[in-house]
């Protein structure tokens, strides 16, 4: 079983790339986003604590995004998990390790997704776009108001996570520009 983080900015191609390791290797995906955007679609209370902040871009509290990663991890493990758009601090990042630990499993590669900012914005706002067009509503933050504040959030507070997977030994990064194929198969060869 391997269990691993991705990090990167938004529209690193995290999602994408986590559903990919779901179907081939019957991993678990744990996306904090998807989560939130679930307990604001179901009106739950702390999904309306929730909305304002994510309609931003800003960060939910450490508190909440912990409380619904607890809970997964004592569930099924399967192939092992993916951790996707989890840690986003270094608090996180911590809490994260101490609770693997509690559960006897190791946390195995943390795989970086390396993009630069301009295709993230063709991204986001192609992700937009592309929902409109199928029918649906793009996400709330997926706008360019939106992402300068998600940006700002990942390079302020997510990407001092990079500095300390390596330290750790367990940083693996990995050139997020090319296809998703290519990209697919980079991970690969992190995990093989
Ligand atoms: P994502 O789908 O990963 O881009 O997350 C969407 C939004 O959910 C983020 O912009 C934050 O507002 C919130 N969020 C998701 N994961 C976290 C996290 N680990 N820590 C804090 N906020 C988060």
């Amino acid at each position: 079983m391997t269990n691993i983080i991705l990090l990167g900015p938004p529209g690193a191609g995290k999602g994408t790339q986590a559903a990919m390791l779901v179907e081939e290797r019957g991993m678990i995906q744990l996306s904090t986003g998807d989560m939130l955007r679930e307990a604001k679609d179901s009106g739950t209370e702390m999904g309306k604590v929730v909305a304002d902040v994510m309609a931003r871009g800003d960060l939910v509290t450490d508190e909440i995004v912990i409380g619904l990663i607890r809970e997964k991890l004592q569930g099924d493990k399967a192939g092992g998990f993916i951790f996707d758009g989890f840690p986003r601090t270094l608090a996180q990042a911590d809490v994260l390790g101490a609770l693997m630990a509690e559960q006897g499993e190791t946390l195995d590669y943390v795989i970086e997704l390396q993009v630069d900012d301009e295709v993230l914005v063709d991204r986001i706002v192609g992700r937009a776009a592309e929902a409109v067009a199928a029918g649906g509503t793009a996400r709330a933050d997926d706008n360019a108001e939106s992402l300068k504040i998600r940006l700002m959030a990942y390079y302020k507070q997510t990407s001092p996570l990079i500095g300390y997977y390596h330290a750790k030994g367990m940083l693996k990064g990995v050139d997020g520009l090319g296809t998703m194929d290519g990209v697919k198969a980079d991970i690969a060869g992190v995990l093989s």
